[in-house]
């Protein structure tokens, strides 16, 4: 008897990587070759690799032949499979120095055609990113998928035919990402909002602008999206990746924008469905998701939001397993304070009734915008100042060092993703004084979720001077940032204002 194993990966419903293990036995018995354990898929399975084995020039058992795929309960029906399942059973069969060249880490990744050519498919190169995540540190895939995908640590193996795998004929191959370049042209901006937008881009922090019409907050929240660091390697091969997985065009590993219209359904931001796919949020994922005038929106749609803003990813349940896209995004919104967007504004009186300035009271003082650590009132007419290009390589610098520090001390994460523990171990305050303005705030702020951010964004100011501890003027820069307490009081209704009209 003889037995092989060999490790591959599936993708379920094209998202979710799992790793299986193939084994393969061959025993004296009636000629036989079944395959098990791919929960009643790809019957014809069998027929496809016996010929494409006897293509390449092996030849093949005349006994028993099974193969089992575990862990045996899920449907594994992709054609992907042929191709290490044919390896397997070369392994088996004692192919001369295949073992040498193939070990636990080796992946391979293929659609295997009745000749024996191994051909690409258009999911392929996101299978390939997906098994170099779940470990794998060589990967064999057709020659043309191994051109599209960037080089790493993850050895790219390209190949053309069943029998370059048996006779070893095979070339490293990847992809040389061209550095990114980005031209921003002069703009101007108030000096309170461009600091906003730096402390945004810096530490990704959530951003919302609340203000009339026409005060310029679009434009600036646009503007983010410009001014956010450039990716590092793992950013640049994760958005490659999840452009592969959620079939987006762009491929260069530039950040994604998304700006959702105000229309969308909370699938379409958060993904969902059968099959499952993924939403706006889930493809904003290491980029910039843009909301203008956010009381637009479905109330659920806004809503569903807070779970990407908490733990940075989405879950859902598919048959009873857990599933999590990711969602790992920079938000910047804007928001009209009312239907006509004057309320409490120095320019115009409002005529909005009351019910409809409450309703976004809840929507921007609500557990939502309680996860936005950058929040201000923009005010038609702010000064603003122009900023040319050497400003903005200056502005850009002190992101990127920012951004370098907070990754030698928090690992991957931003200081806007610390949750939790994450908070108190990393934003360490550096005095007495700080200690005090630090009560001061926990027990004046209403949620402790804001006063947490707060703390967040004091260390993101605290970074950008490159101070080791968050002093006590980063916590009330960082507290300034919120809407002003009294915002929502409304002021007299329209009609005490006015005379009463004499009656003819
Ligand atoms: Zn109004």
């Amino acid at each position: 008897m003889k037995t092989a194993r060999l490790s591959a990966i599936y993708l379920e419903e094209n998202l979710f990587a799992e790793r299986i293990r193939i084994e393969a036995i061959i025993r004296p018995g009636l000629p036989v070759f079944r395959i098990t354990g791919t929960n009643g898929r790809s019957r014809d399975r069998e027929e496809r690799i016996r010929t494409a084995l006897l293509a390449s020039g092996i030849q093949f058992p005349y006994c028993t032949v099974l193969v089992n795929l575990s862990p045996a309960d899920r449907v594994k029906g992709s054609a992907l499979l042929d191709l290490p399942i044919a390896v397997c059973l070369m392994l088996a069969i004692g192919v001369p120095g295949l073992r040498r060249r193939i070990d636990r880490q080796t992946l391979f990744l293929g659609e295997l055609s009745l000749t024996g050519e191994i051909c690409d498919l258009p999911e392929l190169a996101a299978w390939a990113l997906c098994g170099a995540d779940a470990g794998f540190s060589r990967v064999f895939l057709p020659l043309s998928a191994g051109t599209r995908l960037p080089q790493s640590a993850v050895s790219w193996i390209g190949v053309r035919h069943l029998s370059d795998i048996i006779e070893g004929q095979v070339e490293q191959v990847g992809l040389i990402l061209e550095p990114l370049i980005r031209n921003l042209p002069a703009f101007e901006i108030p000096d309170r909002i461009l600091r906003m937008l730096l402390l945004a881009a810096a530490g990704k922090h959530g951003l919302l602008f609340v203000g009339p019409p026409g005060s310029g907050k679009s434009v600036a929240a646009r503007l983010l999206y410009e001014l956010l660091p450039d990716p590092d390697a793992v950013e640049r091969r994760r958005i490659i990746k999840n452009g592969l997985l959620f079939r987006d065009m762009d491929l260069t590993g530039t950040r994604p924008l998304r700006q959702p219209h105000h229309s969308i359904t909370v699938t379409g931001m958060v993904g969902g469905g059968t099959p499952l796919r993924a939403g706006e949020a889930n493809r904003a994922s290491d980029g910039l998701l843009l909301l203008d005038e956010l009381s637009e929106y479905d109330r659920q749609v806004i809503e569903a939001l807070r779970e990407p803003l908490e733990s940075h990813e989405i879950s859902h349940n598919r048959g009873g397993r857990p599933g999590r896209l990711p969602a790992r995004f920079w938000l910047a919104a804007t928001a009209n304070p009312c239907p006509c967007g004057y309320f409490n504004s120095k320019g115009r009186v409002c005529h909005c009734s009351r019910i409809h300035t409450d309703k976004r009271k809840q929507l921007l003082s609500g557990p939502f915008a309680d996860r936005i650590d950058l929040q201000t009132v923009y005010e038609k007419g702010m000064p603003a100042v122009l900023r040319t290009a050497d400003d903005l390589i200056d502005i850009r610098r002190k992101i990127l060092r920012a951004v370098e520090i907070q990754r030698a001390r928090n690992g991957s994460a931003y200081n806007g993703e610390l949750v939790g523990l994450g908070v108190d171990d990393f934003c360490t305050l550096a005095d007495e004084r700080a200690d005090r303005v630090w009560l001061e705030i926990r027990e004046n702020t209403i949620s402790r979720r804001r006063s947490a951010g707060i703390r967040r964004l004091a260390r993101t100011i605290a970074d950008l001077d490159e101070a080791s501890c968050i002093r006590a003027e980063d916590l009330l820069e960082a507290r300034s940032y919120s809407l002003p307490e009294n915002f929502w009081e409304a002021p007299p209704p329209l009609a005490a204002r006015l005379k009463p009209r004499r009656r003819a």
